[in-house]
């Protein structure tokens, strides 16, 4: 048989990456909870035709990135998830939860893009977001917003800068596409295959597009910020006030205008250097229009989504600390007879509040340190038959302060006052970090 192997651009994450994710999902789940925001878990699944009216059929999602199938037990149209606001939306919708107010509400998990795989680019990816419904004013972007930044912040990250701008309401976008589309027919020669096809049908995407040859062209093309009317400016004025009475530094950039047909007014990205290029590591922006495309009675909304693996990876480049710990004890233990206290005392501990590894498989005292030191425990406890002859186990200091192995420092403890004797120590050690 060929040798099995996971799919093109879907990664495994393995256990030795989990005290980089465990320090992001603990951050992400503070910060949410900080901010009263309460998760959602949606399906990975939804219904093709949720998409394409959600996303927009202009978008590269949904032209060229969806994997989409038929249900072949009863012939539904089906697409894994590219993105979870349009999920968000529909259960909102399904289980009529504007009815009792705005709701602020955040998701994590995997979304799923048939794009090229690279660095920060891939088939399977995971996002979090959040979302606030039902709320219309500029309050509600800037505290999008300061959201998603104090996550970037409390993460310990540096060096990821806030790109903002507006894309107006629909009738400012059509004066400002008649200009565009004018200016872009004049320079028709530059266009890709892409943009041509777009000129008439979504040339805003065009400004979005990544194309080198096509980036002059976009730089001087006509500004959808001079077309705006005052309500627009005002609301985008009152966001990037707000942003700046809280030291929020951010840049207007004209020529953002997110890769999603559903946004209007105020929309964001945030972005850092990764390896040699620019990656976007979270976008969002406010889509009240996007409640009412999916069948509900018109509420406004906005919220952004982060992709987790561009951060994971700025978190490796910039060497974020993370607790690379199994667990607080390593429990040895050796000789048939012991085994059933070395269990119990794994137990006692546990329910002290401790992470706890039980050593298995036997072997040597020796080898079982070398695994003890291997699992980042602080202490181990040590269980041998003339110890527990005498009711008592061994508790060692696998660690000195700053967490190199340390000298061997150990003492016999009661084997009934095992848990607190731990909690002591790691108290005291605590302290005198
Ligand atoms: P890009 O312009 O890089 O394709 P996008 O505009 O398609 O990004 P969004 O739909 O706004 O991205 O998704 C929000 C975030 O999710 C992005 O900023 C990025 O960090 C992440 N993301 C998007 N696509 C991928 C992918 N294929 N692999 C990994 N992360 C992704
Ligand atoms: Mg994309």
């Amino acid at each position: 048989m060929d040798k099995l192997q996971a799919v093109k651009g879907m990664n495994d994450v393995l256990p030795a990456d989990e005290p980089l994710w465990r320090r992001f999902e603990e951050t992400v789940a503070a910060s949410m909870r900080s901010y009263g925001y309460r998760r959602i878990r949606t399906p990975i699944v939804e219904p093709t035709r949720l998409f394409v009216r959600g996303i927009g059929e202009m978008t590269d999602i949904v032209e060229k990135e969806m994997y989409s199938f038929i249900d072949s037990l009863n012939g539904e149209a089906l697409t894994l998830r590219p993105e979870n606001t349009a999920g968000v939306v529909r259960a909102t919708l399904q289980h009529n939860l504007l009815h009792e107010g705005p709701q602020r509400m955040w998701y994590a998990g995997q979304m799923f893009r048939h794009e090229r795989p690279q660095k920060g680019r891939y088939r399977q990816f995971h996002q979090v977001g959040a979302e606030a419904l039902g709320l219309a004013g500029p309050d509600a972007d800037a505290e999008i917003i300061l959201l998603c930044q104090r996550i970037l912040d409390d993460l310990g990250l540096t060096g990821i800068s806030l790109e903002i701008n507006s894309l107006g309401q629909a009738a400012e976008r059509r004066a400002h596409r008649d200009t565009l589309v004018a200016y872009l027919e004049a320079n028709q020669d530059v266009l890709d295959a892409d943009a041509r096809r777009r000129l008439h049908a979504n040339p805003l995407r065009i400004l979005d597009s990544k194309n080198p040859a096509m980036q002059s062209l976009i730089e001087g093309a006509p500004k959808l910020v001079d077309f705006l009317g005052d309500e627009s400016r005002a609301h985008f004025d009152r966001v990037r006030s707000l942003l700046s009475a809280q030291n929020i530094p951010h840049r207007v950039n004209p020529r953002l205008v997110r890769g999603l047909d559903y946004y209007n007014l105020t929309v964001f990205e945030w972005v850092a250097p990764l390896g040699d290029t620019v990656l976007t590591v979270c976008g969002g922006g406010r889509y009240d229009p996007l409640v009412e495309m999916l069948g509900g009675k018109p509420a406004p909304g906005c919220g952004f989504a982060l992709g987790v693996e561009r951060i994971l990876e700025l978190m490796r480049e910039q060497a974020i600390d993370t607790d690379p710990s199994q667990c607080d004890v390593y429990v040895v233990h050796q000789g048939d007879e012991t085994l059933a206290a070395a269990l119990d005392a794994a137990e006692r501990l546990r329910d002290a509040g401790l992470d706890v590894l039980m050593h298995a498989g036997g072997g040597s005292f020796k080898a079982q340190f070398r695994r003890a030191d291997g699992s980042g425990a602080q202490f181990a406890v040590v269980i041998g038959p003339d110890e527990l002859a005498r009711g008592e186990v061994g508790l060692k200091w696998l660690r000195d302060e700053g967490g190199a192995t340390a000298s061997g420092r150990q003492r016999a403890v009661a084997l009934s006052g095992l848990a607190d004797a731990v909690v002591d120590a790691m108290l005291a050690e605590g302290e005198s970090d």
